[in-house]
């Protein structure tokens, strides 16, 4: 931490915290959608105090500026804040999971509405063995872990069927009804 949370202006803008809110990168201090509203309010306010205390020299005139510029500063932090669709809100439309018995593989192809977000993993491929497949619930990505989650099940299903000596489906499609909410 560089300086006291109260003294910092956010200088460097905020960005998207791992849990959700916004986050300082130089004093770390943590915001969430109405914190963000404050903290521009608070620069609105700062403004309009600038008015009040107009003495009529070109002091003022400047420090009027000054406080306008960090009105428009902050709420253009705001603005782009709300352009980038937050991962917790992007849920699958439809995820069609493909053994591959050549590799012994599960190919996972995830498709989702649009618009979507373009960070948004497409493919993830995994390995047909439990362990392999068990390891990716922890991937950092929650749509990673949500894919996972169906390979886990759809190889389930393959090795109870395979195990009774019954054919075993090669492709399975989960649709958005199948899917839990990501985040
Ligand atoms: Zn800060």
């Amino acid at each position: 931490m560089v300086e006291g949370t109260e003294n910092c202006l956010h200088l460097e803008g905020l960005v998207a915290a791992a849990g959700g809110g916004y986050r300082c990168p130089v004093c770390g201090e943590g915001l969430d959608d109405d914190g963000v509203s404050r903290w521009v309010g608070e620069a609105e306010r700062a403004r309009d105090e600038t008015y009040s205390v107009d003495e009529g020299d070109g002091f003022s005139g400047i420090a009027r500026e000054e406080a306008q510029r960090e009105v428009y500063r902050r709420r253009r932090v705001m603005y782009e804040l709300g352009n980038v669709p937050r991962v917790a809100t992007t849920r699958p439309e439809m995820i069609l999971v493909v053994h591959d018995p050549g590799t012994a593989s599960y190919g996972c192809r995830i498709f989702y509405k649009e618009p979507r977000q373009a960070a948004s993993v497409e493919q993830v491929s995994v390995a047909a063995v439990l362990d392999t497949i068990l390891g990716l619930r922890s991937d950092p990505d929650p749509i990673v872990r949500l894919t996972a989650e169906k390979v886990e099940e759809f190889h389930g299903l393959r090795e109870k069927l395979l195990g009774d000596d019954e054919p075993a489906p090669e492709r399975r499609v989960f649709y958005a009804n199948e899917l839990r909410a990501v985040g």
